[in-house]
C-alpha cells in the first residue's frame, strides 16, 4: 500500500517510456503494476505549495496559489503573453525570466491528429511524452519563449494545438510523414519571425508507451466522485493509467490529490 500526494509521472525515455510516480517517501516505477490489479482511493486535497486541504482548484494548487504563484501565469498556457524579455512582470520578474528567457523549440507531434506546440528545449522529450505523442519533430529553435510563442500563433492558422486525448488513448491517430509535414510547415513561418529562428535538422522521433491492450471507448475516471476505483492496468500513455475496463485515469487532471495505492 503507497499514500501521496498526486504529481504529474516523471518519465524516462527509452525502447519502452518508463513512469514513476514520486509519493515522497516512496518512488513507485508505475511499469510495474502492468497486467497487475490497483485500488486507488481518494484520500482528500493538500495543495502542491502550501500544502493546504482546500479543494484543488488547478494543476495542483488551491484557488489562491493558482492566482498568486508565478508558474501559473497566463503565459504559461500562452507563451505569446511572454513579457520578461523586455524585463516587464507579470507574477515575479526573476522568476519568468529564468523560465522565459531560454531556449526553445517550436514543434509538431501526433498523438491524435497533427498540432503544433511549444516549449523548453530541456523539456522537449518530456512535453512530447506527456501528451502521449506517437511521434514528434522539432521545427525550429527560437531564443525566448515569447518568439516561440508568437511563431506557434502563426502555426495555430493551419494546426491544432490541442491534443483529442480520447483519440490519443484509443491509438486513433493520423499517419504522416513528418519531415514532409516540417518542410511545410517551416514555410509557413513568416519571414520576420523565421530569421529569429534556427530551424532544426532532427529526425522525427518515435514514442512507445507501455500499453499491454488499447482501450476502446475509454471513459474518464472521476476518483473524487467514485472515492475509489479497483481495475487491472493495462497501460500508462501520456499522464494517464488505462484499466481493463477502458476506464483511464488522467494521473496530471488530478495533481494535488491524496490518493491511496493497494
Ligand atoms: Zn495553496
Amino acid at each position: 500500500m503507497f499514500s501521496g500526494v498526486l504529481k504529474k509521472m516523471i518519465s524516462e525515455f527509452g525502447n519502452e517510456i518508463v513512469y514513476y510516480l514520486d509519493f515522497e517517501n516512496e518512488f513507485l516505477i508505475m511499469n510495474q503494476f502492468l497486467d497487475k490489479k490497483m485500488k486507488l482511493i481518494f484520500n482528500g486535497y493538500e495543495c502542491l505549495n502550501c500544502k493546504s486541504d482546500e479543494i484543488i482548484f488547478r494543476q495542483g494548487y488551491c484557488k489562491k496559489c493558482f492566482y498568486d504563484l508565478p508558474i501559473t501565469g497566463d503565459w504559461i498556457m500562452k507563451p505569446e503573453l511572454s513579457k520578461a524579455h523586455l524585463n516587464i512582470e507579470d507574477r515575479n520578474l526573476e522568476y519568468e525570466k529564468k523560465i522565459q528567457i531560454q531556449p526553445h523549440i517550436i514543434y509538431l507531434a501526433v498523438s491524435s491528429h497533427l498540432k503544433v506546440g511549444v516549449t523548453r528545449k530541456s523539456q522537449l522529450t518530456t512535453r512530447w511524452i506527456d501528451q502521449g505523442a506517437h511521434q514528434a519533430i522539432s521545427l525550429a529553435e527560437a531564443p525566448n519563449r515569447f518568439i516561440a510563442g508568437v511563431c506557434e500563433v502563426e502555426l495555430k492558422s493551419y494546426y491544432s494545438d490541442k491534443t483529442n486525448w480520447r483519440k490519443m488513448l484509443e491509438n486513433n491517430f493520423e499517419q504522416l510523414d513528418l519531415k514532409k509535414e516540417k518542410d511545410m510547415a517551416l514555410k509557413k513561418i513568416p519571414e520576420k519571425i523565421y530569421s529569429q529562428l534556427i530551424p532544426k535538422k532532427d529526425d522525427p522521433l518515435t514514442i512507445n508507451f507501455p500499453v499491454v491492450k488499447t482501450p476502446e471507448k475509454v471513459k474518464s475516471l472521476n476518483i473524487i466522485k467514485e472515492n475509489n476505483f479497483e481495475g487491472t492496468l493495462k497501460g500508462i500513455k501520456g499522464q494517464y493509467l488505462i484499466f481493463e475496463d477502458n476506464s483511464v485515469f488522467n494521473i496530471r487532471s488530478n495533481e494535488g490529490l491524496i490518493i491511496t495505492i493497494k
